[in-house]
This record gives structure tokens, C-alpha cells and sequence, in this order.
């Protein structure tokens, strides 16, 4: 059940002012703030002009942020923190000890600095506080909520903690957004492509390479699987620069202070190869009495092909994991993209020309801002296409350990929707209400959120009681269920949090699962459903026996228990057909047996009672 959210009456908004959004792309290095402008979004700078600001904090006494903090990074080591978005969510058990030095040595995770231990979460909320406050200077106005961007890989730990880090800083995040959301959307992809589309965000940064595959679902771009490697970016091709440079000269050894500068002159040359085929390379300083050397763009690429293809690799891979191999469009982002040997590479690759027209530094920024104004409620009226959509669906354990769907995969938040259960047993006075969420069908190739019981049904014959099981999702995805009995209006109620634990590639993963294994538990619910009515029938008939056995004949009854008992023997195997062959043979022997009960029941309802009181018998 799909709830649209539509804009009020639009006429009523012809006058309405305009809100303000702001796009934060907070990144491990440097960090942006963007906003909607007229026709696009722009990155918002400071006085002296400058667009990214270091994502670096300096506590001593007073905070500064960004270039400022920067220059202390060196100087003042204890003090100035870098990086902080590494340790975001984090615990001390996910860390190694080289990331642990400088930390503090209790809980929670925080750096040790002169101004007291401050945790990656008030790190980070400087920062945030720092763009609100370059935007607000800029713009002369507050803005009236924020997107943030996080990795697509992160986990609920970490966004939970992103989110924290805003809420101190005072903003009101409308929403944390996926970076290769907020990139496709930059490139206007949430509104251009085809229902089913596949994008490939391909993120190559300073140090490291991220791949993320999206998918237009239900006009939503949602992320289907990521990869890459943490350990490969545009210090890689620094570094083979340095060692052509080395080998040129005839050099196999250096010493630390060399090698650095040697990098400093690589990467120089590698940004300027972006822009000219060759480039010459003077050595300076302890160096300049080593030759010139020329590096042309061709001997680069070829120096270059590992690295490419590593990345064109972990692409190839990642595709698989999502389960696709057609791929309509690729965003590039990150500093190195700007590579034209990286494009090329790609381009080749995929066979279809990579977007790279937006500058891949501010690129996410700009998507978060488009989307933040839209969230913010400048929108056109479509913005039921901007909700987020439960990644799995949810359901319920029912009798025999099937899952029955509540509220399908890809329905858009927020929702609410109800369903009527009844007893599965005679005087059954409780139920355990057992919240499920995965694509398979049975229990136990789902995954468990939550579990509580509803007590006090009144004892009824099974299938009399009627039990209203609510499901109600947030736009938070927080996800409410709640069970009631109809007639005593007895009531019990349970908070879970769906997506809890569940990173996009788990939810890619089980989807897989379910896609794979979909014929196998079709036949498996085929047999547990076979199962089940077997199973009552039989619990039926031996209650009936008990109580009108009266009724049937020697003969009768002796023919009815050798069917029963072939179906008990029938249960036995998993044979689905043989199973519901027996059930309809043993339905069809009793059919006679359950009339006389039916006219034996009605003549006892009816003699004696007055005709007044014929509605309160039961
Ligand atoms: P990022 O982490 O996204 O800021 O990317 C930084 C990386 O991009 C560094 O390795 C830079 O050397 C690289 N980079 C920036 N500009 C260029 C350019 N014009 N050509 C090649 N690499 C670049």
C-alpha cells in the first residue's frame, strides 16, 4: 500500500515564501555546503572565497575549524583532530591500535586533547556547526533544515552518530542521504531515468575507491550493493609517478623527507597530465643535479593500468553483487576523476560515456542540496517520489512457521496498514506476535525484529477471534506494531526498528536470496500450508470424535480413523500433493459425520431456549 504525501492545495502555495535548504556533503578530508540557486545549486564559500573547507578541528580553548585548524595540524598535533569522520559510530573493538593513538583510553571513543576528551560526534558537530554558520553569513538567512550526505556502506551506528553530531550543532536534518544518491540526483538522474534503470557510481578520491550501484525503483534511487577498496586513490598514482621518477634517475633509495617531496612533484605533474599530454619535471632543491625528465600522458597511462584496472575490477564485482550487468548511466566523483586516462578507462569499460560535467569535489554537495530543498518543501508536488521505501518487507509468523507480508519491499514511508489474524487453536487465550522482515517465505530464512505476546483473548473455537495487527512506519522508519483483540479490546504494542544492523548490501544479499531460492519456497510454503490444513482437519475430526462420536456407526467411525490415520502417516513425508490428496479424501469421508453434528448442534441450541434468549446462546 503505497501512501502518497501530495503538497496541500496547490493554489494556497502560490504565495508561500520560499524555505531554505541546505545541502552538507561532510567528508573525511574537506567537507562542503551547497543550496538550491536559480536553475541548479551552488557550493556556498566564505569571505575569502574558498569552497571546501578542511574537515579539521582544533580545540585549544577556543574551536576553530577548517584552514585555520589545518594550519595547527602540524604544529599543534595533540590538539587538532583529522579524520574524525573515520571513527564515527565506532567502538574501541572496531579500531587497530594505530587508530587508537590519541584517543582516550575510556568510554566513550573520544580524542584526548588540552580542552578534555572530544568524541568524534562533537568533532564532527563543529564542523557541521562551522558550514551552518559560513551559509547563514552568506546567505543572510537560517536555514530551515539540512541533507546530509553519508557513504552508502555505513551503518546504523554511524549514521545514528551523524545524525547526533547535527542535533548538536542545532540543525534539523531532514534527511541523512546516500553520497551516490545525492550524486546522481546532482546529475538530475531521480527525474530523467526509466523505472529499473542501473547507475554506477564510480568515487575515486585522494585515498580511497568506492563503487556504489543504484537502482530507479518506483522512481526512488535506492543503493543495491557497494564496493571498492579502502586502500587505493590518487596517492597511488603519486606514488608510481615517484617510482617512474626513481627509476629514470637510477635511483633505488631515498630518504623520507625526499620521498615526500618527490610525492608533493608527482602529484603536481599527475594534476597537470589532467590538462596537458606531457608534462616536464625540473628537479629542485637536494635534487637539481638529476636530469629533467618529460612524462607524457602515454607512458602514464601505461604505468597506470594496474591501479585502473583494480578499480574496473572491484566495478565488475560489485555489478555482480547487485545482480546486474546493464548499466545506464555512470557519475564519476572524487579529485582523481578528473583523470582523463581514468575516463577513458571507464568510458571503454561500460561502453557509454561517464557524467563528469559537474566538478566531482562538489558534486554530492550539490545533490544534497537539491534534495534538501525539495525536502524542505519548495518541491513541485512530487515529493511522495522523495520518501524513503522499506528496503524489505515485513510480515508476521503464522501458523506452521510461514511469513505472511504485511507491508511489501519498496513501500514508501510513512505508512500504516492493518491486517485481521484469528486463533489457530480451540481456547487458544494468547498469541506471540512475531515481527519478520525478508522476501523468503519461511520463518527461519527471515529476519527476526521483534517478538511480543497479546494475552487475554477470550477462549474461543479457533478461528472465531479477530485479532487487528497494525503496522505503522515512520518517515524514520520506525516501525510501530501493534496488536488488538476485537471484542475484549485487549491490546499490546511494540516499537522495533527495521533497518536496525541492515547495511544495503545486507538487504542486497537478502534479496538475492530470495530471488535464487523464490521456487524453492514456493514449494516449501505449498507444503507447510498443506501441512497446516491437514493438521487442523485432523485436530478437528478427533475433537468431534470425541465429543458426537455417538453419531457414526461402528463401520463408519473405523473407516473414518483408517483415513485419519493414512494422513497422520502422510505428514510424515514432504510430499505437498500426496499431503493434500489425503486432506481433501479425509475432508470428503467426514462430510457426513458433519452434517449430523451440524443437526445435532442446532436442534440442541434450539430446544429449551426461548426465542429472547436465542441471540446471547452460545
Ligand atoms: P578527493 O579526496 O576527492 O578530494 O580527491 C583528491 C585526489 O584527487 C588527490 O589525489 C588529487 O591529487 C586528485 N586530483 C585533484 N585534482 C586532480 C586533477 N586535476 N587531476 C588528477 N587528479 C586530481
Amino acid at each position: 500500500m503505497l501512501l502518497q504525501i501530495s503538497e496541500p492545495n496547490s493554489t494556497e502555495n502560490v504565495a508561500r515564501e520560499r524555505k531554505r535548504g541546505l545541502g552538507i556533503d561532510l567528508g573525511t578530508t574537506n567537507s562542503l555546503v551547497a543550496t538550491k540557486s536559480e536553475g541548479g545549486a551552488d557550493v556556498i564559500t566564505d569571505v575569502s572565497g574558498a569552497r571546501l573547507v578542511p574537515s579539521v578541528v582544533n580545540f585549544t580553548g577556543v574551536v576553530t575549524v577548517g584552514t585555520s585548524a589545518l594550519e595547527s595540524a602540524v604544529s599543534d598535533v595533540r590538539n587538532t583532530v583529522v579524520s574524525a569522520k573515520r571513527f564515527m559510530g565506532r567502538s574501541r573493538h572496531d579500531l587497530n591500535d594505530q587508530q587508537l593513538l590519541g584517543l582516550t583510553t575510556s568510554d566513550p571513543l573520544a580524542f584526548d586533547t588540552d580542552d578534555g576528551p572530544k568524541t568524534p560526534v562533537e568533532v564532527s558537530s563543529e564542523i557541521l556547526r562551522s558550514l551552518a554558520a559560513r551559509a547563514r553569513q552568506s546567505l543572510d538567512e537560517t536555514e530551515d533544515g539540512v541533507v546530509i550526505t553519508v557513504p552508502a556502506y555505513f551503518d546504523d551506528r554511524q549514521r545514528q552518530a551523524t545524525r547526533q553530531a547535527a542535533e548538536l550543532a542545532d540543525l534539523n536534518v531532514l534527511r541523512l542521504l546516500n553520497e551516490p544518491t545525492a550524486a546522481a540526483i546532482a546529475y538530475g538522474l531521480d527525474e530523467t531515468i526509466a523505472e529499473s534503470s542501473v547507475v554506477a557510481v564510480y568515487d575515486l578520491g585522494g585515498g580511497t575507491f568506492d563503487i556504489s550501484i543504484l537502482r530507479m525503483e518506483r522512481g526512488l534511487l535506492r543503493v543495491l550493493a557497494t564496493g571498492g577498496d579502502t586502500a587505493l586513490g590518487g596517492d597511488d598514482f603519486d606514488e608510481i609517478i615517484v617510482r617512474w621518477m626513481l627509476d629514470q634517475w637510477g635511483l633505488d633509495s631515498m630518504t623520507r623527507d625526499q620521498h615526500r617531496q618527490l610525492a608533493m612533484m608527482a602529484r603536481a605533474v599527475k594534476e597537470q597530465l589532467s590538462e596537458s599530454p606531457e608534462v616536464s619535471i625540473v628537479a629542485t632543491g637536494e635534487l637539481a643535479h638529476l636530469d629533467d625528465l618529460l612524462l607524457t600522458r602515454e607512458t602514464f597511462t601505461l604505468l597506470a593500468e594496474t591501479l585502473i584496472q583494480r578499480t574496473l575490477k572491484a566495478c565488475d564485482q560489485t555489478l555482480d553483487d547487485a545482480g546486474r550487468s546493464e548499466v545506464a548511466h555512470v557519475v564519476l566523483v572524487g579529485g582523481s576523476t578528473r583523470m582523463p586516462i581514468i575516463r577513458e578507462a571507464v568510458a571503454k569499460h561500460f561502453n557509454l560515456e561517464p557524467l563528469c560535467s559537474i566538478n566531482p569535489d562538489e558534486v554530492v554537495a550539490l545533490g544534497a542540496a537539491l534534495q534538501a530543498d525539495i525536502l524542505v518543501g519548495n518541491g513541485d508536488g512530487d515529493e511522495a517520489l522523495l520518501l524513503d521505501v522499506i528496503p524489505l518487507s515485513l510480515g508476521l509468523e503464522t501458523y506452521g512457521g510461514l511469513i505472511e507480508k504485511i507491508i511489501p519491499r519498496n513501500a514508501v514511508l510513512p505508512l500504516a496498514k492493518a491486517q485481521e489474524f484469528t486463533t489457530a487453536k480451540d481456547g487458544q487465550t494468547g498469541l506471540v506476535v512475531h515481527v519478520l522482515q525478508g522476501e523468503r517465505e519461511r520463518v527461519e530464512d527471515c529476519r527476526s525484529l521483534a517478538r511480543f505476546e497479546l494475552n487475554g483473548i477470550p477462549p474461543m473455537v479457533a478461528g472465531a477471534a479477530r485479532i487487528l495487527v497494525t503496522f505503522k512506519v515512520d518517515a524514520d522508519g520506525l516501525l510501530e506494531v501493534s496488536a488488538r483483540e476485537e471484542i475484549t479490546g485487549t491490546e499490546a504494542a511494540l516499537v522495533v526498528k527495521p533497518s536496525f544492523g541492515l547495511s544495503d548490501d545486507e538487504v542486497a544479499s537478502m534479496l538475492r536470496a530470495s530471488q535464487t531460492n523464490a521456487a524453492e519456497d514456493m514449494q516449501a510454503r505449498q507444503l507447510r500450508e498443506a501441512k497446516v490444513e491437514a493438521e487442523s482437519l485432523l485436530h478437528g475430526l478427533i475433537g468431534a470424535l470425541e465429543a458426537d462420536g455417538d453419531l457414526l456407526s461402528d463401520e463408519e467411525r473405523a473407516a473414518l480413523e483408517t483415513e485419519a490415520s493414512g494422513l497422520v502417516q502422510a505428514l510424515a513425508s514432504d510430499d505437498t500433493e500426496f499431503i493434500r490428496a489425503l486432506t481433501d479424501q479425509l475432508g470428503q469421508a467426514s462430510l457426513t459425520f458433519a452434517e449430523r453434528r451440524m443437526d445435532r448442534s442446532i436442534k440442541s441450541a434450539l430446544s429449551g431456549v426461548a426465542v429472547s434468549e436465542l441471540d446471547s446462546a452460545d
